[in-house]
């Protein structure tokens, strides 16, 4: 791969080492972690720093998020091969790769022009490539419905409705929500109308914007 060395390898190794000294117990997700070149998705001024458990600006005034968040939302989704998942905020598609290594199926969908158009070349140009989509992440992505597994990866003032109706039955949605900090939050679908909430710890997300805030 693309300016990968043993020495990043190694680097990852310590990192999932790390993240599983904070709590991280999935193999799965580990692995996933000491496979993606997370150097990569970083300004070349960040490459020193990417393995370290720290997030980082990726453009637009979004952020990459620390390795441990992407490792706990992924974990928290109990995902399973062949899983149908959508994904809000694909930002630098980071998280993205995290979630292809697990062997899921990926629509994820952006808001900011300027990050769609980067992931969406940068991810097949390393060797990922998946559903990427333009667009108001509050509304879903209907046409593809229901999902096994939903993650949101920006802080939501509240859960959007279109998401809770197109998670499957039995399906898994992970969302932090809150305004100035978050409480990562697990919504369980356990019937048409019906959900449990299990909340996990306080995180620190960028906003998840609506539609009428577009223009920033
Ligand atoms: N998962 C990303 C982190 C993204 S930060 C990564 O690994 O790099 C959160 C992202 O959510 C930002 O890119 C932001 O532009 C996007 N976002 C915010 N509100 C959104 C919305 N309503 N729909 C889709 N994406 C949104």
């Amino acid at each position: 791969m693309l300016n990968d060395t043993y020495r990043h390898k190694g680097l990852r190794k310590q990192l999932a080492a790390l993240l599983k000294e904070k709590g991280i117990e999935s193999a799965e997700v580990l692995k996933a972690i000491e496979t993606v070149p997370r150097h990569l998705f970083l300004n070349s001024s960040f490459i020193e720093r990417a393995y370290q458990d720290i997030a980082f600006p990726i453009g637009a005034g979004q952020t990459i998020s620390r390795p441990h968040t992407v490792a706990f939302q992924t974990e928290l989704l109990e995902l399973k091969r062949g899983d149908k998942v959508l994904e809000i905020g694909t930002g630098s598609g980071y998280q993205t790769c995290v979630l292809l290594e697990m062997g899921v199926k990926v629509f994820t969908i952006e808001r900011q022009k300027e990050l769609f158009d980067k992931t969406k070349i940068f991810l097949p140009s390393i060797g990922y490539d998946t559903k990427f989509f333009y667009g108001d992440g509050y509304k879903g992505l209907p046409v593809f419905a229901p999902y096994d597994k939903i993650i949101i990866t920006a802080g939501a003032p509240s859960i959007p409705e279109a998401l809770l109706e197109q998670l499957k039955i039995g399906g898994r949605m992970v969302i932090p929500l809150g305004d100035k900090v978050q409480i990562m939050t697990l919504i369980e679908k356990t019937a048409g109308r019906q959900f449990e909430k299990t909340e996990y710890g306080e995180f620190k997300f960028v906003p998840l914007l609506e539609n009428k805030e577009w223009g920033d």
